[in-house]
């Protein structure tokens, strides 16, 4: 029998990957499999280069809050915000109040201060307000720039009551040429960069094309007193309590999460809100209030852990602000795997059941 070889280029199946910051695997095209030198030579190209290196002759100030250490989406773009506008000879400060451990310089903070006494759980917004304050007498910023979202936003008023500066609130869009559009109430509207900012979600991308110097400076937080206020600490509510789209730890079940016991009592043990496909709503196993989806509840939790989710595309658009997925399916080749930061192919009853003793063991050690 004739035998013939096809000249035409194949691709090779085994071919190597590396795994994206977004959980997406990337094909390294043309590289032979187990070439480390080429994966290494792939991570240098990906190296990101410094915004600038210029000396700073003028600085931009961010201020935000820190949850538990950790800076969400929307802090990362108020700082990308500014290291987008700012100039080469401009420096980007950040204050992180509540402080964290991350890298700002990844998302473009050429200098940061980490202020663990004034995190999000306490009430201190004069301490918050002579902290903003020092920052302003120190950098003489031209814009500060702030989430436009609770403790922040609730601190960028204050700051602009404070100090009668200029400020935007619900700033959507940001222009190279020195303009950003809001919609105050609703209408859309025009306005020249003020100098308080208060940025609504989205308004920049905080996936930037360089980094900053990211440099962790010491300092000394103004010791204030607080007239006329009185912290009476915080009164924890049931997760179900509060509007899924502000929670920040979600338990999701699918069709194929079918244990509503256990997955009750592992939301209650893990303090998360709960939320469900459209299928598992429509079979009556979810009020429909708990849909996420095109249909439903469009969430930004920190966390989504998807139960026997397939991951259809009207249910990934409800997800899609969301900044961990861990999805757990039995198949490997769903396409919530896609979107998934980690999958874990596996039965939903058999982990929920598991993960609630591991929980339970955890919290019977500490409290022993
Ligand atoms: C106009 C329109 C709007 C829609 N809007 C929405 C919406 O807002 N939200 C929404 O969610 N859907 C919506 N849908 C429906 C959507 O297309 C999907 O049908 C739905 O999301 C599927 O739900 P599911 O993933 O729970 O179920 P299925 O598609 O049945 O997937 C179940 C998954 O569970 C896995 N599984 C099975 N058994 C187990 C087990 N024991 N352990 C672990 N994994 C297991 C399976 O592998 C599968 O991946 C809409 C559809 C249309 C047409």
């Amino acid at each position: 029998m004739e035998r013939r070889q096809s000249t035409a280029r194949r691709v090779n199946p085994r071919r190597p990957y590396v795994i994206s910051a977004r959980g997406l695997k990337r094909i390294i095209l043309g590289a032979e499999e187990g070439s480390r030198d080429l994966l290494l030579s792939h991570h240098a190209a990906a190296r990101k280069q410094l915004r600038t290196t210029q000396p700073f002759e003028r600085h931009m100030l961010v201020l935000v809050h820190a949850d538990r250490g950790m800076l969400d989406e929307h802090a990362r773009q108020a700082i990308a915000a500014a290291a987008l506008l700012a100039d080469g000879a401009t420096g980007v400060v950040v204050a992180v109040l509540g402080g964290t451990t991350a890298d700002l310089g990844e998302c473009g903070a050429d200098a940061v201060f980490n202020l663990p006494q004034l995190d999000a759980l306490r009430f201190c917004p004069e301490q918050a307000l002579a902290l903003a304050q020092a920052l302003i007498a120190r950098y003489r910023p031209a814009h500060i720039f702030v989430p436009d979202r609770g403790a922040d936003g609730d601190l960028g008023r204050r700051l602009a009551a404070r100090t009668g500066r200029t400020v935007a609130t619900d700033v959507v869009e940001l222009d190279a040429d020195g303009a950003c559009r809001l919609v105050p109430g609703g209408r859309f509207a025009r306005c020249a960069l003020p100098q308080i900012v208060l940025l609504a979600r989205h308004a920049a991308d905080a996936d930037l094309p360089f980094i900053g110097h990211g440099v962790v400076e010491e300092g000394g937080v103004p010791e204030t007193l607080q007239p006329g206020v009185r912290d009476l600490g915080l009164e924890t509510s049931s997760p179900d309590q509060i509007g899924l789209e502000e929670a920040d730890f979600i338990l999701s079940g699918g069709n194929g999460m079918r244990d509503m016991d256990t997955f009750g009592a592992l939301a209650k043990a893990l303090g998360a809100a709960t939320g469900a496909s459209r299928v598992a709503v429509d079979d009556g196993r979810f009020p429909r209030a708990k849909q996420i989806g095109a249909t439903g509840k469009t969430v930004q939790a920190s966390a989504y852990l998807a139960l026997g989710i397939s991951g259809a595309v009207q249910h990934l658009q409800g997800i899609k602000d969301c900044r961990h997925v861990i999805a757990v399916n039995l198949d490997d080749s769903a396409p919530i795997v896609k979107r998934a930061n980690l999958t874990l192919v596996e039965d939903a009853q058999a982990l929920m059941g598991a993960l609630l003793r591991q929980v339970e063991a955890a919290r019977a050690a500490a409290s022993a």
